[in-house]
């Protein structure tokens, strides 16, 4: 089988979706394709660890990307790029020529090495679908990692009154990005809500018993649950970029346009690092913002548009009750200078580096993203004194 289009998206997740839309801004009628490895048309994911959980219906996760007229190829993977015939091949065999192919094929859960079957490395919405079945029966539910998929679904299995154990190699939950007494103190808030948290500990080793797991820690000895869920971050599968021979600089480079390193080629999302004016150095963002806007660009610029990405991407979360905003390079390796209302419940952490701010956390602190931006783009130089108060602006 063949099919041409002009222009062709390979990944079927919220980068690829806006994409699509993207183009439409300027180009009504040009073909889109879009093949993606799932079963399931482009959907957005925070909800799945966030909203459904808290009576969000599951028909609202869904983007509208037939609207755009794309032909969706789902359930295939793209085995093979040739940048110089601009030709793709799908795991079926179809091959599908471009003239323009953006790749946005995002990143793939980390696994446990050694682990049975059956853990949920939680991404997608099968995984929230299998992951709330279980949750219905009240499952017992070991989650390993402290990051923001553990911490996020660690809370949502809770709220359902589900049996909660997390296993988290670090002292506090959020550790890269939170600073110290914020991450320990998000600890204790878990441990009030029922969750049992085991810190400073790590999996040795996951074991299939009798329709449930056994799972081996180094120091707290075993846990035994009907059902484990890992959120250890995500790895860049750069195997296309690879075949077509593009500049790789942690994920595929993309230059201001959002163009790799081959002609009518390009990249957005999760998979992509890109420079950041108002940062002064190349990054990756995995947030949904990101994927959103870059999406956007990406898709406009491939039909003509021109335009520079210059958007410092913000991202969001929910735990428990509490809730943030965040901008920039909130690293908990940076200086931060924390600005609280009311301690470790409201406020503001400036993230700074050489006395300039490269990050701010706005937590449960609203509608203050742009301001935030605005700060990170000024050249300081800022001393702790200069930041409190800063933000929230005034209205
Ligand atoms: C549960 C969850 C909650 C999240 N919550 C938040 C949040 O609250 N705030 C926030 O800012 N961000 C959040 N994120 C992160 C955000 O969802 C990601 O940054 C975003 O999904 C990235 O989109 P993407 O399209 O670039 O990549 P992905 O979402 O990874 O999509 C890539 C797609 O490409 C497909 N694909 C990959 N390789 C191929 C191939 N070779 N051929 C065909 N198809 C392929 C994949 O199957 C997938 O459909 C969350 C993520 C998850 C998983």
């Amino acid at each position: 089988m063949m099919a041409r289009y002009r222009y062709l998206i390979v990944g079927g997740g919220m980068t690829a979706d806006a994409a699509a839309h993207g183009i439409r801004k300027h180009d009504s009628t040009g073909s889109i394709g879009l093949i993606s490895a799932e079963s399931h048309a482009p959907y957005n994911r925070p909800p799945l660890s966030k909203g459904l959980w808290k009576g969000e219906a599951e028909d609202g996760i869904w983007r509208k990307t037939a609207e755009t007229g794309a032909e969706l190829h789902l359930g295939r993977r793209v085995v093979r790029l040739d940048a110089g015939t601009r030709r793709v091949t799908d795991s079926q065999g179809t091959v599908y020529d471009y003239e323009k192919l953006l790749l946005a094929t995002g990143g793939v859960p980390r696994r446990l090495s050694g682990a049975p079957d059956g853990i949920i490395y939680f991404r997608t919405v099968d995984d929230y679908r299998t992951s709330r079945q279980l949750a219905d029966r009240k499952a017992r539910f070991v989650v390993i990692g402290g990051g923001f998929i553990g911490s996020e679904v660690a809370a949502a299995l809770r709220m359902q009154q589900c049996e909660v154990t997390m296993i988290v190699p670090q002292a506090g939950l959020g550790a890269r990005v939170f600073p110290a007494d914020l991450s320990t103190y998000l600890v204790d808030y878990y441990r009030q809500e029922g969750v049992t948290m085991l810190m400073g500990e790590s999996v040795e080793r996951v074991e299939a018993v009798g329709g449930g797991y056994r799972v081996h820690t180094k120091g707290a000895g075993v846990v035994a649950a009907d059902a484990v869920v890992a959120g250890l971050g995500i790895e860049l599968d750069l195997d296309l970029a690879r075949q077509a021979g593009l500049t790789v600089q942690d994920g595929i480079a993309a230059d201001a346009q959002l163009r790799a390193s081959q002609p009518d080629l390009y990249a957005a999302g999760d998979v992509a690092s890109f420079m950041n004016p108002a940062l002064g150095k190349r990054i990756r963002v995995e947030h949904e913002d990101n994927a959103n806007t870059m999406g956007d660009v990406a898709g406009q610029n491939m039909a003509g548009a021109g335009l520079p990405y210059d958007h410092l991407p913000f991202f969001y979360s929910d735990l428990f009750k509490l809730g943030y905003e965040a901008v920039g390079e909130v690293d908990a390796r940076h200086e931060t200078v924390a600005d609280w209302k009311d301690p470790m419940k409201e406020g503001v952490v400036y993230y700074l580096d050489a006395g300039r701010v490269r990050g701010v956390l706005l937590w449960n602190t609203w509608e203050q993203v742009d301001a935030a931006r605005v700060l990170i783009a000024e050249p300081g130089p800022f001393r702790a004194a200069d930041l409190k108060g800063r933000l929230p602006a005034p209205r």
